[in-house]
């Protein structure tokens, strides 16, 4: 018998007021006691559910439906949220999937507000968008290295809430997973990246150097925690040293978001009847 969820992701993973960083073990798996034979056997249910949900989503933003989902993804270095793109939403056809992965700002988004660039990239109706990084780099990366004057990291919480409500309230389902990995597991993979031809592309030198401040992205993480996990956009911590259990849990959120949406196919606008008739008529 596969093993299935005993809880699911979303109660358990759910970041609330009482979340601490520190401490959280980042190769439990909670809610699961099954291993990845048995998650790969949840996520091939969930590939063939997920796709028939898209197709809804879809169908709905197509015939005047403004409903949407955005999958937010944010980890540091090596965290697999890459993977996530590739094994997750790889699952879904890929004309209903708006990616966006967002990196060092250009000089023309950083002569804007910095959710300038993230409101030009939410998904349309119909769309399950995936941010790759997001508006949460304004107080992670850019928090960590003081990269704007006056500390306005409160401020800045407040006005991400706000602007989460405001797309949740115009039909957005937002699900904002942290893929959090232990320091240990990142050395690992870094190290893997540099003995491996094949993996040489994905280093970046930074990489070490942001790998310098991990006790204040930490700092910065657990501050954007308390600050930002509401109840229309909650954080979900994702335990990642386990690619595969990863994987499971957003392909397991993603899936209940997508169920909760109630979508049905949308009903024909013309009399089913009568295209019947007139095809059937029709000699050529
Ligand atoms: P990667 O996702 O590995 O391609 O790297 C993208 C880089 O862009 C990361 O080092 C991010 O921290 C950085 N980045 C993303 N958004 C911002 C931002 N708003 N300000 C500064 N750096 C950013
Ligand atoms: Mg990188």
């Amino acid at each position: 018998m596969t093993k299935k969820w005993d809880v699911f992701p979303s109660t358990t993973l759910k970041v609330g007021q009482d979340f601490r960083l520190a401490g959280f073990d980042t190769a439990a798996t909670p809610g699961f006691s099954g291993n990845e034979k048995d998650a790969l056997k949840i996520m091939d249910k969930h590939a063939k559910a997920l796709s028939e949900l898209q197709e809804k989503l879809f169908a709905d933003g197509r015939t005047g439906g403004t409903t949407s989902v955005l999958l937010v993804l944010q980890g540091m270095d090596t965290a697999g949220k890459g993977g996530i793109v590739r094994h997750v939403v790889g699952m879904v056809d890929p004309q209903g999937v708006q990616h966006r992965a967002f990196g060092k700002p250009t000089d023309e988004e950083l002569s804007h507000h910095y959710l300038w660039r993230i409101r030009n990239a939410l998904p349309a109706p119909g769309k399950i968008g995936v941010f790759d990084r997001s508006h949460y780099e304004d107080v992670l990366v850019v928090r960590v290295h003081d990269l704007v004057p006056g500390a306005p990291w409160a401020e800045r919480y407040a006005e991400i809430n706000a602007f989460e409500a405001e797309v949740a309230a115009a039909g957005t389902r937002i699900i904002k997973c942290a893929m959090l990995i232990s320091p240990d597991e990142q050395k690992r993979r870094l190290a893997e990246r540099l003995e491996r031809a094949d993996k040489y592309w994905k280093f970046n030198p930074g990489d070490i150097d942001e790998r310098a401040y991990w006790n204040e992205y930490q700092a910065a993480y657990q501050a954007m925690f308390d600050g930002t996990s509401t109840d229309v956009a909650p954080w979900y911590a994702v335990p990642a040293d386990n690619k595969w259990f990863a994987r499971l849990v957003v392909g397991s959120l993603l899936f209940e978001a997508l169920s909760s949406l109630n979508l049905g196919w949308p009903a024909a606008d013309f009399d089913v009847a009568e295209q019947q008739r007139r095809l059937a008529e029709l000699e050529i």
